[in-house]
């Protein structure tokens, strides 16, 4: 059985950089599905395909965005994220991209389409995966399971220093409105809603600085 930990929860939650710091002290792979998603989002763009709501509301569109995450031709190495043969690392990681990520990401045939893709990833010596429904859908199995929360207004105070460091412009309102409603369709879509797994254990790091929560999951782990 190769060890998988799940971290999941809702948008800046904190979840990549807490399962980037697990998986570095215990020397495992990383899974950051989000990042699939806004890949998807992209392509969809790149190939032509519209991201709103409107466009994807057709069964049709919809299946051609499924299949294209079916197949998508997406890579992870030393720390970027490629998309054939452009390097999207930066592209993914804009407020638009996670919209769009977060409306394609409802489509059932996109969760079905990125599913194989993401079990590929459970290698040994383990795997800590990030996302929404790492723990109730892709690794049911995950002897560990953490659902980690903190408030909005801290997940958008995080937000917005993580797009000025980036050099990008930002207002708190717009990005706490942006993660409201990522959120409501995360919880509220039909497949895979974001909810904690009912083993999961909960993480409220609001008030908590990155090394303590890291401290508190591999104390989880070691039990
Ligand atoms: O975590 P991140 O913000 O990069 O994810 C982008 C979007 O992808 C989320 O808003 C969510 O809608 C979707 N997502 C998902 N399932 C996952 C990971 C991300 O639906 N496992």
């Amino acid at each position: 059985d190769i060890p998988v930990i799940c971290i999941d929860g809702p948008t800046a939650s904190g979840k990549g950089t807490l399962a980037a710091a697990v998986a570095a002290r215990l020397g495992y792979h990383v899974l950051d599905s989000g990042a699939l998603y806004r890949v998807v989002g992209l392509a969809a763009e790149r190939a032509g395909l519209a991201t709103d709501e409107a466009a994807l509301a057709d069964p049709a569109h919809a299946e051609r965005v499924g299949a294209l995450a079916a197949q998508l031709p997406v890579r992870f190495a030393d720390g970027r994220i490629w998309l054939g043969d452009d390097d999207v690392t930066d592209a993914v990681r804009s407020e638009a991209a996670g919209m769009a990520a977060s409306r394609v990401s409802a489509l059932p045939a996109v969760r079905a389409g990125l599913l194989a893709l993401q079990r590929g990833f459970r290698r040994l010596p383990g795997l800590v995966a990030d996302g929404r429904d790492m723990g109730t859908v892709i690794f049911p199995d995950a002897p560990l399971k953490v659902f980690l929360t903190a408030s909005a207004a801290t997940r958008a105070q995080r937000r917005y220093e993580q797009l000025i460091s980036r050099g990008e412009t930002a207002s708190i309102d717009s990005l706490l409105a942006d993660l409201e409603a990522r959120d409501a369709r995360d919880r509220t879509r039909a497949v895979a809603p974001l909810e904690p797994a009912q083993d999961a254990q909960l993480l409220d790091n609001s008030a908590q600085t990155i090394d303590a929560s890291v401290a508190t999951v591999l104390a989880w782990w070691q039990r």
